[in-house]
């Protein structure tokens, strides 16, 4: 569904991505993990395009990521293309990023509505079957101002499946939570595993990485060091320096 191959980034001289392979199957959930500066959330905004890459690529089922390809060359992809490929890659962030003056349903309603013409009553019953899947049936009416950081959170992730997604991307979406606000998101976020929506999660809750995840990539230095089953990772890694990291984190 997704595969990325050789993928490399620079911000100037900076060089933050190196020679990144990622495969990801459909129901797979991928968990990212790795120090901070590891460009975990590079890797992340080049899947959708929100940063350009430069070197290797991103295919997303068939089709390029951010490029279109023409006699062995290749040019940037029109915002529409690529707005294309992104309405089927929901991606939720640390900080919510709901909008503030609408209210929840509105902010759920507003992207199949405005970016795929669903008509107004049809996005309304999906959004009530999401927000309720969510447990925020009761919230429907009202501002994020008067949610709480873990509702917010649960808020953004009803609104990213309102698009349809065939992927979903989280960066770190608990770090910004009071801790026991963190439960809530990840149970929401495990039910979306356990019905098989497929999901790149970049995180740093590591049991949570080390129950859902059905593959845990290892990154350092703009590269993947090391990736495997939870299982191996979490207990068994080939790498000293997966390792090392792992020992400062559990
Ligand atoms: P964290 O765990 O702290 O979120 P991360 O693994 O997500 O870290 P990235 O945010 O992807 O790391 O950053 C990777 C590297 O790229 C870092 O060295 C960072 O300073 C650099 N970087 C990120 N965004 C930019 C930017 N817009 N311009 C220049 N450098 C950037
Ligand atoms: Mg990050």
């Amino acid at each position: 569904m997704l595969r990325i191959t050789n993928l490399g980034k620079s911000y100037g001289s900076a060089r933050v991505l190196s020679g990144i392979d990622l495969d990801v199957q459909p129901h797979d959930v991928v968990a990212i993990i790795g120090p901070s500066g590891s460009g975990k959330s590079t890797l992340l905004k080049c899947i959708n395009f929100l940063e350009r890459y430069d070197e290797g690529e991103v295919r997303f089922g068939e089709e390029l990521v951010g490029y279109v390809e023409a006699n062995g060359q290749r040019r940037l992809a029109t915002e529409r293309q690529t707005n294309r490929l992104r309405a089927e890659m929901g991606m939720v962030f640390q900080n919510f990023n709901l909008f503030p003056h609408m209210t929840t349903l509105q902010n759920v309603i507003e992207g199949p509505i405005q970016v795929k013409g669903v008509a107004r009553d049809e996005a309304v019953r999906h959004a009530e079957q999401l927000l309720a899947k969510v447990g925020l049936a009761d919230k429907r009416d009202v501002r994020p101002t008067k949610l709480s950081g873990g509702q917010q959170q649960r808020a953004a992730i009803a609104r990213a499946l309102a698009m349809r997604p065939r992927l979903m991307l989280f960066d770190e979406p608990t770090s910004a939570l009071d801790p026991e606000l963190v439960g809530e998101v990840l149970t929401t976020m495990r039910e979306l595993a356990a019905e098989g929506m497929t999901m790149v999660i970049v995180t740093h809750e590591m049991s949570f990485a080390r129950d859902v995840a059905s593959r845990v990539v290892f990154m350092e230095g703009g590269r993947i060091v090391e990736e495997g089953p939870p299982g191996k990772i979490f207990t068994n890694p080939d790498n000293a320096r997966t390792r090392a990291f792992l020992a400062r984190v559990l």
